[in-house]
């Protein structure tokens, strides 16, 4: 990796951390809004040279890509840098995901969580679990309806090596500018219902994209996922 590339990556870096809070100042909901950087496809180096700009937060949708990475990395990123798997969970890759992430942000069914919870070995802190939900009912993405949230915080509840930190979603694509909003603020009822049921363990809300940021953000969400503005375009 190119010293220019290093280079790129901590202003896009500084650019989006700004933008953020500007937004959060904006923001009716007085929150601080964390950035996730979407590493996948993107080289170790690459995410070493995010780390290096202050980026301690990193999202990942590839188990085996994730692992190799994560397992290069380790001797080089301090101990807080945490790992977010974003992908769809395949029930042969729970043990990996539970051995070697710190938060799960797509978990959609309970036969996951529980594969999760008995896979978190136990030298491991819990494993930080959101929800993720289909609110806009998209027929091509996964996620819970938003009338099943309750029972599966509930199931995640119960289990010991997890941790019930909130919910997720990724909004459908090319809807208008007032559904996203209805989807956001349906988004962050409900994880204002999961806060009053469970408390201040519940602090996490993942929402807005590069495209749809800036209205997440307006609307509540204070954790923002970013691939492409700080890492550029991924190979495919
Ligand atoms: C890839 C991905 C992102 C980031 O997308 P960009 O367009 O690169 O910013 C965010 N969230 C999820 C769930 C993703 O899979």
């Amino acid at each position: 990796m190119t010293t220019k590339v290093s280079e790129k990556i901590t202003n896009n870096l500084a650019e989006i951390r700004q933008q953020l809070q500007i937004l959060a100042e904006e923001s009716q909901h007085g929150q601080s809004v964390k950035l996730l950087a979407v590493s996948k496809k993107h080289p170790p180096e690459a995410i070493k040279a995010a780390v290096d700009a202050g980026q301690m937060h990193f999202g990942e949708n590839y188990v085996q890509e994730a692992v190799d990475k994560i397992t290069q990395l380790k001797e080089q990123v301090p101990d807080p840098v945490q790992w977010h798997f974003i992908g769809p969970v395949q029930s042969n890759k729970t043990k990996d995901i539970a051995q070697h992430f710190d938060w799960v942000q797509s978990v959609e069914r309970e036969k996951i969580a529980r594969r999760l919870n008995e896979q978190r070995p136990d030298s491991l802190e819990q494993l930080n679990i959101l929800l993720q939900v289909n609110i806009d009912d998209d027929d091509n993405k996964s996620g819970l309806a938003p009338e099943q949230v309750e029972e599966l915080a509930e199931y995640v509840m119960s289990c010991s090596k997890l941790k019930l930190r909130g919910l997720m979603t990724i909004l459908k694509a090319g809807t208008t500018e007032e559904q996203r909003k209805q989807s956001f603020q349906h988004m962050f009822r409900l994880y204002e219902q999961l806060q009053q049921t469970y408390g201040g363990q519940v602090d996490t809300l993942s929402m807005g994209m590069s495209a749809d940021m800036r209205q997440a953000v307006l609307e509540g969400a204070n954790m923002v996922r970013i691939g492409t503005a700080i890492f550029g375009e991924r190979e495919s």
